[in-house]
């Protein structure tokens, strides 16, 4: 068998979520913008790759035409020669760079070739990886965006109804946008830090004291006030404070870490398992979160949980993006012992039908895996069709 096409699809799809049209999520028109890689195969077996990233628009285009180039180096490649080929994907780029648009391209032909894999196979890709640990995956996700009190603490208990046991918010974004691209000085006002500690109190009143409630401070703050903000909302016990300064310096979040008592989670701009040792041999997080998309795919993510799991340090894979992203890391996670909790984009993941084979099956906020062979869910090339933007159409 040999790989005959590789494709990137540039995807805007309807977005039913209630939330601002702005930032990384959201084009103009309340679609949500997502990036699948397609590999073909000269005997038919077609395998699919995500790599959705942020900002929407810049990030997505550089990704996609990285896809293309590397995607025309492979071909004619044995598919299932999974480990050269990420590694022939990564050694090629390191005058690049290893991480961020390199090691998302690696991911985004990994997972692909790992579904081809499953698929020539029969088996589902965890079979390939070790097998089952578990039966379900437990899953946290996100209430809507809102910059009222009320409405968050209400939007937050439709999470918990829905059955999830964790939800994640950034009460911060009140008074600092969505994203890194908004980072200057790492400062938040003495009011907006206020308004911060007062929405996660009125959400730990709202869902009770048993429901995990994770921060996250999107790696956008300097030390003394991500030391100062977490403080605050320690007081709504919350489970962990998450990047709480931008990913460039470990040493930063060392001094945070000595001085808070909250448990700390990052990873999700953590690329490749030699980023993580670090944070392992220094102690600097409780919790990881790389992305499968992001850090090199499932091989990666295989490997980087594997070394989590020598430091008796949990994994609690990212995934903010579309449906590959999730069946993805669940493959993964069926075969990881050291597994806390999967991200999903939020409680209801309804939008994905319009363009997979088959709903996500979760139930009371956890993911069950089917025994469908290599990812389990599949892209409907003529949905793909009508929702991909002009150029990057397959
Ligand atoms: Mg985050």
């Amino acid at each position: 068998m040999k790989i005959s096409a590789i494709r990137p699809w540039i995807i805007q799809v309807p977005w039913s979520e209630r939330q601002g049209g702005e930032g990384p999520f959201l084009t103009s028109d309340k679609k949500r913008e997502l990036l699948y890689t397609q590999i073909d195969t000269d005997e038919g077996i077609t395998g699919w790759g995500e790599v959705t990233t942020y900002p929407g628009v810049a990030g997505n285009r550089v990704v996609a035409h990285m896809i293309r180039e590397v995607g025309d180096t492979l071909i004619g490649r044995d598919p299932s020669h999974i480990e050269r080929i990420w590694h022939d994907n990564i050694r090629s780029m390191t005058y690049v760079g290893t991480r961020g648009a390199v090691s998302a391209t690696a991911s985004a032909i990994d997972i692909a070739l790992w579904d081809i894999r499953g698929k020539v196979l029969d088996q589902p890709v965890h079979m390939l990886l070790g097998g089952p640990v578990r039966d379900k995956i437990g899953l946290y996700t996100h209430p809507p965006r809102t910059s009222d009190t009320v409405r968050a603490a209400a939007d937050a208990v439709e999470v918990v109804e829905s059955g999830h046991r964790a939800l994640k918010i950034d009460p911060m974004m009140i008074s600092i946008p969505e994203g890194p691209a908004h980072y200057i000085d790492g400062q938040i006002s003495r009011k907006g830090m206020e308004d911060a500690w007062a929405m996660t109190a009125a959400v730990r009143e709202a869902v009770g004291p048993s429901i995990e409630l994770l921060i996250d401070a999107h790696g956008k703050y300097n030390v003394p006030t991500a030391i100062d903000l977490c403080r605050g909302l320690e007081e709504s016990n919350i489970f962990w404070f998450e990047e709480p300064v931008p990913v460039e310096s470990n040493h930063a979040l060392q001094q945070v870490r000595d001085k808070i008592n909250t448990k700390i989670s990052v990873g999700e701009r953590i690329f490749t398992r030699w980023e993580f040792i670090e944070i392992f041999e220094k102690g600097l997080a409780d919790f990881i979160m790389p992305d499968i998309t992001w850090t090199g795919g499932i091989s990666e993510l295989k490997k980087i949980s594997t070394l989590a799991e020598s430091y008796y340090i949990p994994v609690s894979p990212h995934g903010a993006s579309g449906p590959i992203n999730a069946m993805a890391a669940a493959q993964v996670i069926m075969s990881t012992p050291n597994f806390d909790k999967l991200e999903t984009s939020r409680h209801d993941l309804s939008d994905f039908n319009k363009f997979i084979d088959e709903p996500l099956d979760i139930r009371d906020g956890d993911l069950y895996v089917s025994d469908r062979p290599g990812l389990g869910v599949n892209l409907l090339p003529d949905a793909l069709k009508r929702f991909a933007i002009e150029g990057f159409a397959g």
